[in-house]
């Protein structure tokens, strides 16, 4: 079950239904994810969380799902760390880092956005995963997509570097470099999105890959 009522418009106001929807078709603002929070506040309480798996699905309440989550089980809740020698020097009594470099299963904290895009992505009945990207998203979406057993296509700048593609390939996307810099790859990226009926975590799934974003200020809280 989900809190979601709907995608608005940060611009203008406008309401959409939830749908692969990123752009308002009136003024080209950014939709986000609508939530009932009187609804969520009924339902969940930081005791109960608290009694769930260590992943970014614990707080699946507060998250664009419908249904049960299909992939990110091991995405999120990364330590804090203590930084005593950081904090002294800063004059900070408590200093704690939240490290989202050891997220699963791509090291980045792209793993929480993606994961919440792709399990939405299965959920509205996409076949085929894809994004622009520079390296670590491509990375991210190619891992999960491989978890879900997805095509995945990832689009990326020519010149990138060797080191960021290998992150990627081997998880045995398609990948396909574009003659141009990141800018035109996401040009091209919404055309084809179009085009080809593909989801694509951070163009027309955007507003549901953003959601992932807040597990991380959820689990500091
Ligand atoms: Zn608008």
């Amino acid at each position: 079950m989900s809190f979601v009522t709907g995608l608005q418009c940060r611009e203008c106001g406008q309401n959409y239904p939830q749908e692969p929807l990123h752009v308002c078709e009136t003024c080209f603002g950014p939709l986000e994810i609508q939530y009932d929070y009187e609804q969520i506040k009924k339902s969940i309480s930081r005791e109960k969380i608290a009694t769930r798996e260590h992943n970014l699905w614990r707080y699946r309440e507060l998250l664009p799902i419908d249904g049960e989550p299909r992939v990110g089980l091991y995405s999120g809740f990364t330590p804090l760390v203590r930084a005593q020698r950081l904090g002294a020097a800063l004059g900070v009594q408590q200093l704690y880092l939240k490290d989202d470099s050891v997220n699963h299963p791509t090291f980045s904290y792209k793993d929480r956005v993606v994961s919440v895009a792709i399990s939405k992505a299965i959920e509205f009945g996409f076949d085929t995963v894809s994004c622009a990207s520079t390296g670590n998203l491509a990375n991210s979406v190619a891992a999960h997509a491989a978890r879900a057993g997805l095509d995945c296509y990832v689009f990326i700048p020519d010149g990138l570097e060797q080191g960021k593609i290998i992150g990627s390939g081997i998880y045995g996307p398609k990948t396909v470099a574009i003659n141009g810099n990141y800018d035109d790859v996401n040009r091209l990226c919404s055309e084809i999105g179009d085009k080809y009926g593909w989801a694509f975590v951070n163009v027309n799934l955007r507003p549901y890959y953003s959601e992932g974003a807040k597990t991380h200020v959820f689990e500091i809280a």
